[in-house]
């Protein structure tokens, strides 16, 4: 059933639909959800923590309804240009192999997600899922364009950052994106408020994603 929360005005606004309704099969991508970027990591997001419930739902949902769940990764050498001990901005933080690079313990990734490793060259940022590669090697959007994947729902940390690179590329790339509202948290709010007021204009949705989840959450 489409409740009302599904409708929306607005050329860049679309209905939220999944693999049954969608001219191609949908997707969905859990962004960075790492203990870094969790509280007591060394890089925390501040409310970071408090999208893991919702980031599980989705991913329930979503895996019951059959999408492709796909979980990007910072995964960073440690003599990374983006660490400010080589003139970057951040702390060390999701260096390769450390515990913090490590998905949150709490997220429920099913078995069969493809991790998007990023930020592997030490001279870039590797904010964008987009700049990631999955376990054989494939670029992100190669892999997206062999399962024919034409709608992300996109949904983890943070909003400001590589939540927004990875939209703004899977946008520029073509794809239908959906944000999930409760399912992401930003470095600051200003910053997140901008990102998002971005991702909108250049034609993502951007919801509390109620109606998806009970369309998708029912068994066939
Ligand atoms: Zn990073």
């Amino acid at each position: 059933m489409r409740t009302e929360s599904a409708h929306t005005t607005g050329p860049a606004a679309i209905p939220p639909t999944f693999a049954g309704e969608d001219a191609d099969p949908a997707a969905l991508l859990i962004v960075d959800v790492q203990k870094d970027f969790c509280a007591g990591g060394a890089l925390a997001v501040p409310q970071g923590d408090s999208i893991l419930p919702a980031v599980n739902r989705y991913l329930e949902a979503a895996t019951r309804a059959g999408l492709v769940v796909y979980a990007s990764r910072d995964w960073h050498p440690s003599d990374s240009r983006h660490f400010t001990q080589r003139g970057g901005i951040w702390p060390p933080h999701c260096v390769q192999g450390s515990s913090g690079a490590e998905f949150h313990p709490e997220v429920k990734l099913p078995a069969s997600s493809v991790i998007i490793s990023k930020g592997i060259d030490p001279g870039a940022d590797g904010y964008s899922a987009f700049d990631g590669q999955a376990p054989d090697g494939r670029r992100f959007l190669d892999d997206l364009r062999q399962r024919g994947v034409g709608h992300l729902y996109v949904g983890g940390l943070a909003t400001d950052y590589c939540v927004k690179y990875t939209v703004l590329d899977a946008l520029a790339a073509g794809l239908m994106v959906t944000v999930l509202a409760d399912a992401i948290a930003g470095v600051s709010p200003v910053g997140s408020a901008v990102a998002l007021e971005q991702m909108e204009k250049r034609g993502a949705t951007v919801r509390t994603n109620v109606a998806f989840l009970d369309r998708i959450a029912r068994p066939e």
